[in-house]
Order: structure tokens, then sequence, then C-alpha cells
């Protein structure tokens, strides 16, 4: 076969069939990728950037001690603590059953795969796809929060409290997916996340709690986050007006009934994140509250990453898991 020709008709193909293309020879050419050891030496200047350190106890003085099953392993040195561990240790992928899934796994996490689809893929136990979600997650969740500078865009918005989660592993939830609240206007039976974006695409995403946010509660989630100087826009609600005053920031509110934009100040990003957000929870059916904070912590991935594609992606959430373990 002439590669010329083949190349002629791949650029015929749609942008998606030319993606899964790309991840098949990407698989043929690089299988060693499947194999997360191979990224090991990447992982390790992510999570320790100066010099190994041990987990345990964040002594500087650590000794190389043998490698078992493909992975380096360390010796503390301090007498108190003496532990061994490797360069997994603590992170999302260390003590799992199946140690090759973990780069497939992570690609399909990418590609907002549900549980069941994940665990038929992979023929792995429903159960252990969702713990590996979730300890990806919690990892994405320990990062510390961004700055937010210039124009900062904040508002809330709502999901209907759910219980779901004894029966984390059912395919389909007894209440009907994204049921109605029973009472009208906001009730405890909302749970409120607080979006806060600024125009570089910093964003702190955050649950803040039940019903109506009070101001103590905004500042909580954003007030150490806002860089002096910063110009906050919001709706007209009357909480961001009290956190403006008790933090001294330049507040411009805007009432969407009268006043959408009023040069450069609107919420429109912070909107379409909701949007965004609503639209890719929608597919998850139903989360239980508990895990809220987790989905929002994935989805503000997606919005920081979104211009990477999917190889780089399955990465990258590896790369975030071993930085949240870098010790201060
Ligand atoms: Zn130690």
């Amino acid at each position: 076969m002439d590669a010329n020709v083949l190349l002629e008709g791949i650029k015929q193909l749609k942008w998606h069939e030319q993606q899964t293309l790309y991840a098949e020879l990407r698989g043929i050419l690089y299988p060693e990728e499947k194999d997360v050891n191979v990224l090991t030496p990447e992982l390790r200047e992510v999570r320790f950037p100066h010099k190994v350190r041990c987990p345990h106890c964040k002594a500087m003085k650590v000794k190389k001690h043998g490698i078992y099953r493909g992975r380096q392993r360390y010796l503390c040195l301090s007498k108190r603590c003496g532990r061994s561990f490797n360069d997994h240790t603590g992170s999302p992928i260390s003590g799992t059953h199946h140690p090759d899934k973990w780069v497939q796994y992570l690609k399909l996490m990418a590609q907002s795969k549900s549980l069941p689809a994940t665990a038929l893929a992979l023929d792995i136990h429903i159960s252990t796809a969702f713990k590996w979600r979730h300890k990806v997650l919690n990892a994405l969740r320990q990062l510390e929060k961004d700055h937010l500078g210039g124009i900062v865009e904040a508002d809330e918005t709502y999901f209907l409290e759910s219980k779901k989660g004894k029966h984390k592993h059912r395919l389909t939830n007894p209440r009907k997916h994204g049921g109605k609240a029973k009472q009208r206007g906001l009730s405890n039976q909302q749970v409120a996340a607080l979006i806060a974006i600024d125009r570089d695409g910093a964003i702190v995403s955050q649950i803040v709690g039940r019903g109506n946010t009070s101001y103590v509660e905004i500042d909580k989630a954003i007030g150490e986050h806002i860089i002096p100087g910063s110009i906050l826009c919001t709706d007209a609600a009357r909480n961001y007006e009290a956190f403006a005053k008790r933090r001294k920031i330049r507040h411009e509110r805007l009432n969407p009934k009268y006043e959408r934009v009023r040069g450069l100040y609107h919420i429109q990003h912070v909107n379409a994140y909701h949007s965004g957000l609503k639209h890719w929870v929608r597919d998850f059916k139903g989360i239980s509250t508990k895990y809220l904070d987790n989905y929002l912590a994935w989805f503000r991935f997606f919005q920081i990453h979104k211009n990477k594609e999917l190889h780089a992606m399955k990465k990258q959430f590896l790369y975030e898991a071993f930085k949240s373990l870098r010790i201060a």
C-alpha cells in the first residue's frame, strides 16, 4: 500500500476519526506507554522536584534500596522512621492490583467514560473502577487553589442534594435522575457550588454549603485567593457585596435583568462554566453530594487542560496526582 495514498485518505476523515486512528497508531508505535512504570522517571521529577524525600516523615536523608517489581525502592535513613517507599508510594496507582491497566484507565477518564463502560473495557470490577476514579479525583482536589487576579467573576450554581452512595455501585439510581426539589426556591436540599474564574482562566470551584450562601462561606472559599487590586464581578446578590466590603475588594455588581454587560464587566464566563458543568454532570446520572467536590475538581481539570489531546491528558492526570504529593 502506498503511504501517500493512505495519508490522503486519512486527511478526508472526520477529526474524531483521525483522533481514534492517532491513538491506535501511538499504541502500535509506543506499546511501552501502556505500562505506568515507563512513566515513573517523569513522575518522580514531578513529585520530587528537588530531591527524593521520605513520604512518611519528610526526611531528606534517604538511600536507594533495591528494585522491586520494576520500581526503585528507597530507605529512609531517619532513625525515628526507617521505613521504605518507592516513587509511587501514597499515589493513586500505588498498591493496586492491575498496574498495567492504569494508563488505559486514565484515557477513559479523560473521555469521561461511565463506570460500567470503564469496567467493561478494562475487565475490572466496577467497584475497582469506582475506587480508582476517586483516588485520582481526591488527588486533584489536594492541589492548591488557583490565585485569582484582574477581573474575577464569581457565582454559585446549585445541585439537588443526593444521598446516592450507599448503593454507589448500582447501575441505576432508584430516584429519578435530577429529580426536582420538593420546595420552591433555595432550600437546604440545594447544594451550592461556588465558581470563581478570572480572565486568565484561573479557577476556584468548590462546594460552599446548602441553601443561600452567606458572605462568610464565600470568604472561606475565595477570600484568600483573590489577589489584592482585583475587581470582583457578580450578579446583584447581596452576599457578595458584604464579602467584597469585608475584604476591601472593588466590586462590580450587574443585575442581569437590566444590564448584562458594563464595559469589561460581566459574568458570562462563569455562567458558561456553570452550564458546561451542569451539562457534563448530567451524563453521570446522579452524583452523591458526598462526591460532588471530586466531580468539580474533575471538570475544573478539563477546563484547564481542554486544549490537550487525549494522550497528553491521560498523562496529565498522573502529573497532577503526583504534584499533589509534593512535600512542602
Ligand atoms: Zn522517613
